[in-house]
């Protein structure tokens, strides 16, 4: 049996007695791009050798290889440009006393953050060669925008109004902000996070107020304790299981999958809000990856959706249009 590498940090073992749910597990965020950028190219593989019926298309590059080359730039930036202290105050501003609930980023604040920016422009810079030619050039247009126009942008994705910007630009736009959020909130929330008693209304992160990318049931030593994963911040937070995670309703929540009743990934319904979110069951399949995994099953998404769900999740690879 092969060990299997993990971002979360395993518990700390000379703690004596049953240790305390923690309400928020950082990641190990160069472990977690790694693990990430192999997972979407694994599932692009898989993908292509169910498409050419056993014959892998060797050369082309899918979605999914392409999703995981943004995602070696943001651990490019975060090995080569970390993140300082100084740059990380203004997230941890908005953190307030804890976590109850971060505020929302202003444009102003966002104007004057050139992390993000200077990491959109690499990785726009970096990746605009292996886009098709309209694409490309939107990208490239937006790179020579003014700030202001970069962090109105910024701001409008960040208040979950995805209609203002192009979904093609909104996934440079994300994935900067989201290194340089992660980032910041591993530096502030060490502090923060002291013993809190974590109260999270709807299905928003505690730590920077963007949706989840996902469910996931933990295995090791968490076993079977359910977290939300951040969309934007990679932080997971702790949600009692069977709970609904957009109106914490627990009466009408089910369970589906095309597959058996110990399917590896759910969509967990709630019949009173009619939201749902997809679980990823690492304690049944150790390899799932919450962002790579909902990539590779939106199929599961449209059976949901054809239900009348809506989905409460984004993936930063596939904004709603
Ligand atoms: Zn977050
Ligand atoms: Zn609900």
């Amino acid at each position: 049996m092969t060990s299997f590498f993990s971002d979360i940090p395993p518990l700390d073992k000379t703690v004596p007695g049953v240790q305390a749910i923690e309400p928020i597990i950082l990641p190990r965020l160069a472990v977690l791009y790694r693990r990430r950028a192999e997972r979407l190219r694994q599932l692009e593989q898989q993908a292509q050798t169910a498409t050419g019926e056993g014959e892998p298309i060797s050369g082309r590059e899918g979605y999914l290889g392409f999703a995981a080359r943004v995602v070696d730039e943001q651990a490019r930036l975060l090995a080569d440009a970390p993140l300082s202290a100084e740059e990380a105050i203004p997230v941890s501003a908005l953190l307030g006393d804890g976590l109850s609930g971060a505020e929302r980023p202003s444009v102003a604040m966002l104007a004057r953050c050139a992390y993000w920016q200077e990491a959109f422009r690499g990785i726009v810079e970096n990746l605009s060669p292996f886009m098709p030619e309209p694409a490309a050039a939107g990208l490239v247009d937006l790179m020579y925008a003014d700030r202001s126009e970069l962090a109105a942008k910024a701001a409008a994705l960040m208040a979950g109004d995805y209609a203002a910007v192009d979904a093609g630009r909104s996934v440079f736009l994300w994935a900067a902000l989201s290194v340089f959020w992660a980032q910041a909130v591993a530096l502030a929330t060490p502090h923060a996070a002291q013993g809190e008693v974590l109260e999270t209304g709807g299905a928003r992160c505690p730590c920077c107020g963007a949706p989840p990318s996902g469910g996931l049931v933990l295995t090791g030593d968490r076993e079977g304790l359910r977290y939300l994963q951040c969309s934007l911040c990679e932080t997971r937070w702790h949600k009692v299981r069977a709970t609904c995670s957009v109106c914490g309703g627990t009466d009408h929540v089910d369970y589906w999958s095309f597959e058996t009743t110990d399917a590896a990934i759910q969509g967990e319904t709630c019949g009173d809000c009619h939201g749902y979110i997809k679980i990823f069951r690492q304690d049944r399949e150790p390899a799932l990856e919450v962002v790579a995994d909902d990539l590779a099953s939106l199929g599961l998404d449209t059976a949901l959706e054809q239900q009348d769900f809506v989905r409460a999740t984004l993936n930063p690879f596939a904004f709603p249009v």
